[in-house]
């Protein structure tokens, strides 16, 4: 099986339509939350996932964006961004966004999937070996796919401690009887200082997961950042990946 892995989509439906674009040939989407928040398109954007038929998880946005009170904890471009997006869904995708699972173990396939980390799916980011090493004993599977720093990531054991390793665009990476957790960086906010979306591939039958980037067309989610009177800074945060 060929799976896509996306994360932090953020309602930026140009750099979602350009990694559909870029995929090939796919047997299943797995997209590990904040599908809204920050960007334009957040109707549009859960439409295309669901129409895809992906399989995700919540994230603070999708919490926030189903009617959630964590919204009082986001910063104020934030929280100015998800007031517009609860104005801009439609009742299906509120509850669609609201019911999406903490966390979800697709059957059979060694994964866990999760925004933040196993332990505390919604908001924990796993920045460090430690934070790695502390939810080693949250997940069962052999691997944790989470999202949530927008930026590109691998953690994996080695003689039982998790060490951060680099992440390079297009290598494949085994996946072997290490425990790993895999952060395939953000589809449409990158903040690794890379502009160009970014996900993973994960390719069961050869036990192996690539990263991958792909551009999209920035300036017109700018446009559209700005024709909907979103705060600037999330449009223009957009050309340098940050
Ligand atoms: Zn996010």
């Amino acid at each position: 099986m060929r799976i896509a892995v996306l994360s932090d989509i953020h309602s930026n439906l140009n750099a979602l339509e350009a990694v559909l674009g870029a995929l090939g040939p796919v047997d299943a989407i797995w997209h590990l939350g904040d599908t809204v928040g920050y960007g334009p398109r957040p109707q549009a954007v859960v439409d295309r996932l669901r129409a895809a038929g992906a399989l995700g998880v919540r994230g603070n946005h999708d919490e926030a964006g189903g009617g959630g009170t964590c919204i009082k904890y986001f910063n104020p471009d934030g929280f100015r961004a998800m007031e517009w997006t609860r104005t801009q869904i439609d009742e299906s995708t509120r509850l669609y966004l609201a019911r999406l699972p903490e966390v979800r173990v697709p059957e059979g396939s060694g994964f866990t999937l999760a925004h933040g980390s196993p332990s505390d799916p919604i908001w924990e980011y796993i920045t460090s070996s430690e934070i790695a090493q502390a939810n080693l004993a949250a997940f069962d599977t052999p691997y944790c796919l989470v999202g949530h720093t927008h930026v590109p990531r691998l953690f994996r054991e080695s003689r039982g401690r998790m060490k951060a390793m680099s992440v390079d665009e297009g290598g494949r990476l085994a996946l072997d009887d290490r425990r790993m957790i895999l952060n395939p960086g953000s589809v449409g906010q990158p903040r690794d200082g890379d502009p160009r979306s970014s996900y993973m591939l994960i390719d069961t039958a050869a036990a192996c997961a690539s990263w991958h980037r792909v551009e999209y067309d920035i300036a017109a989610t700018q446009a559209a950042i700005s024709a909907a009177g979103l705060p600037p800074n999330l449009a223009r945060r957009l050309a340098f990946g940050w």
